[in-house]
């Protein structure tokens, strides 16, 4: 007997609630926000050949997906309430929907969050989802915040950098070899990125400014510059990059690390004046920080070398229509 679509989402998609009112099973899911609290909500979907490659195990898929939701909760110094999946797969498999479930719940669990809703449809692999937090009227983190003066950084693993999603990438293509052990590392940062929520909330009253670098640095960064109306110089030499990317040509460490994508890892501007705040979000975060450049009133984003060199680098963040 083969499943239908009320069956695959009582099977694998229904869990009881704690938190929200209602979840799965009712026309709307009820949630229940804290009151005074302002409601943040964020929606990302993944396709197969786009956002993720057919060789993902089905458990990162699951953890991926809602870590890029995360992500952006994170970058606006949310925290995370519930979320709504909407699923478009080609055919009922078990054992990937199993994985899926698995390891989309161990996320949720690890951030104490449920799945209240969602939708079930036939169709070329894709993956949505929307997720709610919450934050305190006035004390989101926007993109519209920075200041010249203030200095730009950005998280990073401890002992890890910016760039290993795209070194990943150039592997599966077939563009770049690695060996085993260095290729499952930057593998696992393409795959499982870990969503920066607790330096967002850390960063509440700190940061002047917050984004997620999804698309690449340089092209996340012109999102904080347009919308705060200032320049940015950044230290090309400066990133942080991972022993793996640390080895490979300057170049191509460069070019990965400013324009890579799929980093998930925050970058935010604070006045010079709070940098020991920002040291102590990052270790209460248990992530790392690094210095990479600063704001200034002249428009534009200047790339320079560890002198102070202006690079002159061709390189931008990735656009859906004109990259694909
Ligand atoms: P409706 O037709 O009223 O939109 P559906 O029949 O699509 O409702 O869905 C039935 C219930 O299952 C709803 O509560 C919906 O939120 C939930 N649901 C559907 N798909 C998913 C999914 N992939 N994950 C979690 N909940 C789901
Ligand atoms: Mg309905």
């Amino acid at each position: 007997m083969s499943l239908g679509e009320f069956d695959l989402i009582a099977r694998w998609f229904t869990r009881p609630v704690r938190r929200a009112a209602l979840g799965v099973g009712d026309d709307c899911a009820l949630l229940q926000p804290t009151p005074g609290q302002q409601l943040a909500v964020s929606t990302d979907t993944l396709v197969e050949g786009r956002h993720f490659l057919s060789t993902i195990e089905p458990e990162r898929l699951g953890h991926k997906a809602l870590a890029v939701n995360l992500s952006d909760l994170a970058a606006c110094g949310a925290a995370p309430l519930a979320f709504t999946f909407a699923l478009t797969l080609p055919r009922v498999d078990e054992a990937f929907l199993e994985g899926l479930a698995r390891g989309m719940f161990a996320l949720a669990d690890a951030h104490d969050i449920e799945l209240v809703g969602g939708d079930t449809t036939g169709g070329p692999l894709a993956i949505g989802l929307t997720v709610f937090g919450e934050v305190p009227p006035g004390q989101a983190l926007l993109r519209s915040g920075a200041r010249p003066g203030d200095r730009l950084w950005v998280s990073h693993p401890v002992g890890g950098g910016l760039g290993d999603a795209r070194l990943a990438l150039e592997v599966f293509r077939g563009r770049l070899a690695l060996p085993g052990e260095a290729f499952e590392r930057v593998r696992a940062r393409m795959e499982c990125p870990t969503p920066r929520i607790a330096l967002g909330l850390a960063l509440r009253g700190v940061a002047t400014s917050a984004i997620d670098l999804s698309d690449g640095l340089v092209g996340d960064i012109g999102h904080v510059l347009a919308r705060s109306r200032v320049g940015a110089t950044v230290d090309a030499d400066a990133l942080p990059a991972s022993e793996v990317l640390a080895a490979q040509p300057a170049d191509r460490r460069r070019e990965f690390g400013l324009a890579g994508g799929d980093d998930y890892e925050l970058l935010f501007s604070a006045p010079p004046a709070r940098e020991r705040e920002v040291q102590a979000a990052a270790a209460q975060a248990g992530c790392a920080v690094t210095r990479i450049g600063s704001i200034d009133a002249e428009p534009g984003l200047r790339l320079v070398d560890a002198q102070g060199r202006a690079l002159r680098l061709h390189l931008s963040g990735y656009d859906h229509f004109r990259d694909a």
